[in-house]
């Protein structure tokens, strides 16, 4: 495709600032990435269901599909007897390693900026600058606001919008196939396995390798583990690091407090199935993070787009967050050709759709929550 004269200024260079990067890219805009981090983005990648929305976003942005994740066939259900329900289901399991990577690869290094915080955006006619706090400046006919539930972009445009805590927390974990026992990595291996348990309730899935394996034997199992947490009394020893930082919303790999990593390695050995105690004590550097709710009421401000979490943080439950991401982005281009790149006009098409499809996510995974009981009690097994 022939580049055409007009520039996006991308804010954030995770999935959202990739899916809407390559696609622009795609439809011939120059293209730019500024992302806040100094580093590659990629140190608590765990596993992403892989959903189709993903796949037609790679596969129009010219990025190769046919190994990007590991199939499960069926769902096990372990029950507290010790017994099993199967369900026939097959899905695509992913890492956020992979996706990152493989778009990171396809995107030109001299267009992804890092180290670059985004402090105001400017809008002015028919541009709109981005200023960083190193003091520069950047002007383009299109911003996006990929830059996550923090998003700077979307403190400034709707300042009262931001994400609430869900009343609980997503312990996660990873664990290579070569270092879990026999007769656990059985159970777990080409299937999604849960566990429910009132208040709360674990998962996991088989996710490609580090290297991107998806060799037998070369990949890891991602689990997930949803524990109420008060706000006010709990949370916040929980999301204070080893170091004694108090962060805001997650704990990274291998960072999590000595005394409250043994504190959930205990709790596990009281309250899980055999196989999952096996997966979490097999875990060498689990980590933790908040769940969130976050809706807005605007994506679109004349020539300003809020993509991915910046706009929308839907529960995990719904496995949706990149899919969203990769929805927001493919459907911005189609917008943006149909409206022969006039970009308000495009952005106010765009719109509607992507406000239902984050509303709908939204709300589904509050109600997938409520439904598992989260924050109506700690999650402990009385009975
Ligand atoms: C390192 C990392 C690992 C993740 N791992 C997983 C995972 O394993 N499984 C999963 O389901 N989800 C994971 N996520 C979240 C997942 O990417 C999102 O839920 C979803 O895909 C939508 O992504 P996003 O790009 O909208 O938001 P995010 O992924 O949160 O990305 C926002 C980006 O914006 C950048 N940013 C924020 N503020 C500024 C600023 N002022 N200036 C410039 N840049 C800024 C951030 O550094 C970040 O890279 C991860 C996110 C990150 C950043």
């Amino acid at each position: 495709m022939n580049s055409i004269d007009k520039r996006a200024i991308v804010i954030g260079g995770s999935l959202a600032g990739l899916f809407s990067g390559t696609l622009l890219r795609s439809i011939g805009w120059q293209v730019d990435i500024y992302e806040r981090s100094a580093r590659e983005l990629d140190s608590r990648g765990g596993g992403v269901v892989l959903q189709a929305d993903v796949v037609v976003a790679f596969q129009r942005a010219g990025i190769a599909t046919d190994k990007l994740g590991v199939d499960a066939t069926e769902r096990y259900y372990l029950q507290k007897d010790g017994g099993i329900e199967q369900m026939p289901m097959r899905q695509t399991l992913t890492s956020w390693n992979i996706l990152y990577r493989s778009m990171r690869r396809h995107f030109p290094d001299e267009h992804y900026h890092q180290g670059k915080v985004l402090v105001q955006v400017q809008p002015e006619g028919d541009k709109v600058t981005a200023i960083f706090t190193d003091g520069s400046r950047e002007t383009g006919d299109l911003l996006i606001g990929a830059d996550g539930p923090t998003s700077t972009v979307r403190q400034q445009l709707l300042p009262t919008y931001a994400p609430q805590y869900a009343g609980y927390v997503g312990y996660r974990g990873l664990v290579d196939e070569a270092d879990l026992e026999p007769e656990a990595a059985k159970i777990f291996t080409e299937r999604f396995v849960f566990y429910d348990f009132p208040n709360s309730h674990i998962l996991e899935y088989v996710i490609p390798g580090e290297n991107e394996s998806l060799v037998p034997g070369e990949r890891r199992f991602n689990w997930v583990w949803y524990v109420n947490y008060d706000e006010e009394t709990e949370l916040p020893r929980l999301l204070t690091d080893e170091n004694g930082k108090r962060r805001d919303y997650s704990i990274p790999p291998g960072m999590m407090a000595p005394a409250v990593e043994q504190e959930m390695r205990d709790y596990a050995n009281l309250v899980l199935a055999a196989p999952f105690k096996t997966l979490v004590a097999a875990t060498k550097e689990p980590f933790v993070q908040s769940i969130l709710d976050l809706g807005v009421p605007q994506m679109a401000f004349d020539r300003i787009a809020l993509v991915g979490d910046a706009a929308f943080v839907p529960r995990p439950h719904t496995a949706a967050s990149t899919a969203k991401a990769a929805a927001n982005a493919i459907s911005l281009v189609e917008a943006l050709v149909d409206r022969r790149h006039n970009v308000p006009k495009a952005l106010q098409e765009w719109e509607a759709d992507q406000l239902s499809l984050g509303m709908h996510l939204w709300q589904r995974g509050r109600s997938l929550g409520d439904s598992s009981q989260f924050t109506h009690g700690k999650g402990r097994i009385e009975g």
